[in-house]
């Protein structure tokens, strides 16, 4: 191979590396217009209760309606927005948002519903992030009872000492803790007796395939017994069909979420869904 060759290849490399190094740096840099512009949407997806399927609580989801591009995904822009440290305003618009929409909807048929909101690991290692939840919190008049915070397992395994501190503070204000995308990670059960969690959330590639694989379905009853006995509230996540909300039910799995009974929608669409459903249950 000749050494002509060998620069070839590295220029070649070199350019792509400078490709995604700089369609990195113009996202972060759109993302930052957009978040002044008030390019951010939060939608919004119903959990309901396993067994009235009541609607009990809300997820707020972040969408970006980025020009001429539609919705993208937090998939996405949550990374770039977690390296460049964008998540941090990002993710204080998002409470601030859901806060206020708990607070619109705190007059009406809709006033006992809760919001959960996801939390970066980048947002809990910001030593102000409680006085940021409480300024919120008391800006918008919300009680700390009706917010839930959702943490991945990674984040709690990334500094443990640190995250069980800001999570001591954060329950300070009465907030409630889930853990995200469970199963996925590493946390033991020590560690769910340890931190102060209220919830898990069972990630959805466990509910996917219920109903033919059933060493998901014994992972899932191990999960629920579990959850019981620490006395932890469970939502399952990805609910798609009738039958995997069926095999939930028989399990006594305490709440579901997913495309089977609504998906991530605006805030008005969402509130109509929850007022027909409450109009439809009462009946
Ligand atoms: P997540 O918190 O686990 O949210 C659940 C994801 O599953 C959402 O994707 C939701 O739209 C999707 N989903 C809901 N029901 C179903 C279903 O029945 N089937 C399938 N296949 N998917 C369903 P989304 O909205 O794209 O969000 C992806 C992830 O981005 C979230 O996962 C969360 O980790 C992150 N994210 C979203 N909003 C925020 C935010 O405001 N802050 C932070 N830090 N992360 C966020
Ligand atoms: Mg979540
Ligand atoms: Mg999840
Ligand atoms: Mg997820």
């Amino acid at each position: 191979r000749s050494k002509r060759e060998g620069r070839n290849r590295y220029h070649f490399f070199s350019k792509a590396v400078d490709d995604a190094a700089s369609a990195r740096l113009q996202l972060e840099a759109d993302m930052r217009r957009a978040l002044a512009a008030g390019q951010f949407i939060v939608h919004y997806q119903p959990v309901v209760h396993g067994r009235t399927r009541d609607a009990v609580a809300v997820e707020a989801l972040l969408r970006w309606d980025r020009a001429g591009q539609g919705l993208q995904s937090p998939a996405v822009f949550i990374p770039v927005a977690e390296e460049s440290g964008l998540i941090v305003p990002m993710g204080h618009w998002v409470l601030r948002q859901a806060c206020e929409q708990l607070r619109a909807w705190s007059g009406t048929a809709l006033g006992g519903i809760s919001v959960a909101v996801n939390v970066s690991p980048v947002q809990l290692a910001q030593a102000d992030f409680v006085d940021t939840v409480a300024d919120v919190l008391h800006a918008t008049g919300v009680d700390g009872s009706r917010l839930e915070f959702e943490i991945t397992e990674s984040t709690l395994m990334q500094d443990p000492e640190a995250t069980l501190e800001m999570l001591r503070r954060l329950k300070g204000l009465g907030v409630r803790i889930a853990i995200d995308d469970f199963g996925t990670g590493y946390s033991s059960l020590g560690h769910l007796k340890r931190f102060p969690v209220d919830t898990l959330k069972i990630d959805h590639t466990f509910v996917r395939d219920l109903e033919a694989d059933a060493d998901d379905r014994e992972l899932v009853r191990a999960i629920l017994a579990m959850a019981r006995s620490l006395r932890l509230h469970v939502v399952a996540e990805g609910v798609e069909t009738e039958a995997q909300a069926a095999i939930l039910a028989a399990m006594e799995c305490p709440a579901f979420q997913g495309y089977l009974f609504a998906r991530p929608a605006g805030a008005a669409v969402t509130a109509a869904w929850l007022q027909d459903r409450a109009a439809t249950l009462a009946r």
